[in-house]
């Protein structure tokens, strides 16, 4: 059985550490403190998006933030969940659980950034450890060249 198959089939290990408990409670979801403070920042910018969406309808996954004009994707990926190489600390105990858990995420990352871009899209990825006004400065950026592409495209 590979890691990644072991770890769906194995139940969560008990919050048995600070550490763990920490990283269970950022498991992904949506609406996290990092992403709400990028969402602010981009409205602020005057940028509008839909949230929690699947930016291409037949492929089964959601980004945190859409913007369905320019065709960019944004995901806002928690450090300790999705592995942010700034904040990669492991948890010893259940340490080939996590790292099951892990490579799955990490994998399924990647995979849904290959796809969404062989769609036609941009995909985004912003850590939680980024300031939100770095982060929507990058993304406004890279809207508004998407548009500019767009409309030229129109002309
Ligand atoms: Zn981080």
């Amino acid at each position: 059985m590979t890691y990644a198959a072991r770890a769906m089939a194995d139940p969560a290990p008990s919050a048995s550490s600070p550490l763990v408990r920490r990283r269970m409670q950022n498991t992904p979801r949506r609406d996290t403190p990092a992403e709400l403070a990028l969402r602010r920042e981009l409205h602020r910018r005057g940028l509008r998006y839909r949230v929690d969406i699947r930016p291409v309808r037949t492929l089964s996954r959601r980004a945190d933030i859409v913007f369905s004009r320019a065709r960019v994707a944004v995901f806002c990926d928690g450090c300790y969940w999705h592995g942010c190489p700034e904040h990669a600390t492991w948890p010893k105990k259940n340490a080939e659980w996590w790292r099951a858990k892990l490579e799955t995420t990490r994998a399924r990352d990647a995979d849904t950034s290959r796809r969404l871009g062989e769609a036609g899209w941009l995909v985004i990825r912003v850590w939680e450890h980024e300031p939100p006004e770095n982060a929507a400065d990058r993304v406004a950026e890279a809207v508004r060249e998407r548009l500019r592409r767009v409309e030229r495209a129109l002309r």
